[in-house]
């Protein structure tokens, strides 16, 4: 399955709530919810009407796959994973996708977004603990220390990140932004996610 190459803030505008999948734009007065906060199309604003709950699991889920960026055979990974851990379901769902890598290195101010944070991942420029890691979806630990490699830290992308942004770091990470570094204190909690989601929801989705 191909990833969706449209509009992402058509996706934002779809699910009615901020996705912050344009760095950040997302975080001026140019959003393109703020401007225009109705569902995309020639009749969005008529298509505003009473959703199914079937409809509304499906919306939470979509809502979060498209936040995180990934494809529904690897969401669907995470939700059997988050199954499988003891406590409830939800809450190890949210807790394992903003663990993913490429969340940690753009909710600590390294990359402007998700994607971006993912293609850097990609292209080799984070050590955790020292160690190169290139896997997007790589969980961290509670003490891990993640690092922009030598070679990569006078690349023009990272001035930005060195300089710090107006974005509020989650409690749960801790940036040293001249050093382009952060250490995971502790695990994320619910309240740490930054945009409205139902996760029960989408663990009832999946539990249909
Ligand atoms: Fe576009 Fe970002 Fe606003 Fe979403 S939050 S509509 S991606 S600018």
């Amino acid at each position: 399955m191909a990833r969706n190459t449209g509009s992402v803030c058509r996706m934002c505008r779809r699910e009615g709530t901020k996705l912050f999948l344009k760095g950040e734009k997302c975080f001026s007065q140019k959003c393109a919810l703020t401007k225009r906060p109705t569902p995309p199309g020639q009749h969005g604003q008529a298509r505003q009407r009473k959703m199914s709950e079937y409809g509304t699991q499906l919306r939470e889920k979509q809502k979060a796959r498209r936040a995180y960026g990934m494809l529904e055979t690897q969401f669907h990974r995470t939700y059997e994973k988050a199954l499988n851990m003891k406590g409830v379901s939800g809450e190890n769902l949210l807790q394992l996708l903003e663990r993913r890598l490429d969340n940690v290195v753009y909710r600590a101010g390294l990359a402007a977004s998700r994607a971006q944070a993912r293609q850097l991942v990609n292209h080799g420029h984070f050590l955790v603990n020292g160690t190169r890691v290139d896997i997007p979806s790589y969980t961290v630990k509670q003490g891990d220390v993640i690092t922009v490699g030598a070679a990569s830290k006078e690349m023009d992308l990272f001035k930005a990140a060195r300089e710090g942004n107006a974005r509020i770091m989650p409690k749960w990470l801790n940036c040293v932004h001249d050093e382009l570094k952060a250490t995971v204190e502790s695990l994320p909690a619910r309240s740490d996610v930054d945009f409205a989601l139902q996760e029960n929801m989408i663990i009832e989705y999946y539990s249909r």
